[in-house]
């Protein structure tokens, strides 16, 4: 369902970002994404969300060509993707329900559906009691948890999340990465960075990248092992 063939990312005057990575992620799977600070991890997220693009090579999402996907394309593939950014700040003037509306809303749905399916959302990661407090009153895990929510309200078929418990203390990371492996668990096809060593101790699929390449990865084991 992604395929990466040959797919090398150079951003304009520098080195490579990504160089040469071949990899195929299928429909339902779990992976995590580890690598140093550089390594590339935030740029093949962002290149599977089309938010950049490959400089050579084919990328692949549910059969769409990343590379010559046209601006009225974006929207198609977007809906399918939940995307948890640090960048992506929740709204600071709407409680928290609201923000978890959103991405409902600005695609149509009737605000009394999206609702009722925002509040499902936030039930998933446990903060349906906070549904009418304002993000800033949360904790940071609280608020990762609230971006999970905004991230799966639409049933994405894909989740990419970059480092979303960089930052949280050990019982927050574990209930960000729970609320996260339960839309898994529903097959969604989640792409997880982080550097948390103990995330990744408990992993089964890791992708490792280091300047770029693809670095000893467990690909060997790719769909040999169970959940
Ligand atoms: P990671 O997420 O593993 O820390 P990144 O994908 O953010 O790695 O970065 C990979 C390399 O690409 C780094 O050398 C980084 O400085 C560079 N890079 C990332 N984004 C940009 C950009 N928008 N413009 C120029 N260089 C970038
Ligand atoms: P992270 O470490 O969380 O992956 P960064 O702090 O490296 O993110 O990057 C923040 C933003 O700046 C990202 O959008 C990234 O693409 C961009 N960026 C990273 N490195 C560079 C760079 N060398 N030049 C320009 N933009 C960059």
């Amino acid at each position: 369902m992604i395929e990466f063939q040959k797919v090398s990312k150079q951003y304009s005057g520098k080195s490579m970002a990504l160089s040469d990575i071949t990899l195929s992620i299928p429909k339902g799977e779990l992976f995590f994404l580890s690598g140093p600070s550089g390594a590339g991890k935030s740029t093949l997220l962002k290149m599977i969300a089309a938010l950049e693009r490959p400089s050579a090579g084919i990328l692949t999402v549910n059969g769409q060509d990343i590379g010559r996907i046209k601006p009225s394309g974006l929207p198609y593939l977007r809906r399918n993707l939940g995307l948890i950014f640090q960048q992506q700040r929740l709204l600071s003037d709407r409680n928290v329900l609201t923000n978890v509306m959103l991405p409902l809303i600005v695609v149509g749905t009737a605000k009394s559906d999206a609702e009722k399916r925002a509040r499902a959302a936030l039930d998933k990661v446990g903060l349906l009691d906070k549904a009418l407090f304002a993000p800033l009153s949360l904790s940071g895990g609280e608020q990762q948890r609230v971006a999970i929510a905004r991230a799966i309200v639409n049933k994405p078929q894909v989740i990419l999340a970059d480092e979303p418990t960089a930052n949280l203390d050990r019982a927050s990371a574990t209930k960000v990465l729970d609320a996260l492996k339960s839309f898994h668990g529903v097959g969604a096809t989640c792409i997880i960075s982080t550097h948390d060593e103990q995330i990744l101790a408990g992993a089964q699929r890791v992708i490792y990248l280091n300047q770029g390449k693809l670095a000893a990865s467990e690909s060997a084991a790719f769909g040999e092992r169970g959940n």
